[in-house]
């Protein structure tokens, strides 16, 4: 069954409460990288060897990047679902052009695919890897 106007909007807010936090996560990280990094210079000036603390302070800063590029790429999804809403074919699956399961869109509103073509193009990722 094909979305409802009223469907549509619930799900049209619930990305952009999304999009909005996981915004707000990126700036907040993008600070807390930045900051580690002006810290690292400071230390690097102050004292010639690493100690323990730097190489913790590093691997923070990776930790923290590698979130910061997967709350990117949920940002890019949340884009490509807006988009979809605004150009209409929101909630319709991109392979087999079948109607997106409502339960399945409450648990992932950006879901691009139904069930069923999920499994698939996740097997040909597995595959590909
Ligand atoms: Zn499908």
């Amino acid at each position: 069954m094909a979305l409802r106007e009223k469907d549509i909007e619930y799900f049209r807010q619930l990305l952009e409460a999304e999009h909005a936090k996981i915004d707000k996560q990126v700036a907040g990280l993008r600070k807390k990288i930045k900051k580690s990094l002006d810290e690292d210079r400071v230390f690097e000036r102050n004292s010639g060897d690493p100690d323990s603390d730097f190489i913790t302070e590093s691997s923070e800063i990776e930790k923290d990047e590698m979130l910061v590029r997967q709350l990117e790429s949920s940002l890019q999804q949340i884009d490509d679902a807006l988009d979809a809403i605004g150009e209409g074919y929101y909630g319709i699956c991109q392979k087999c052009g079948a109607s997106i399961d409502r339960a399945r869109l409450k648990t992932i509103p950006w879901a691009k695919f139904c069930y069923k073509c999920q499994v698939e193009v996740e097997e040909v990722e597995k595959g590909a890897a």
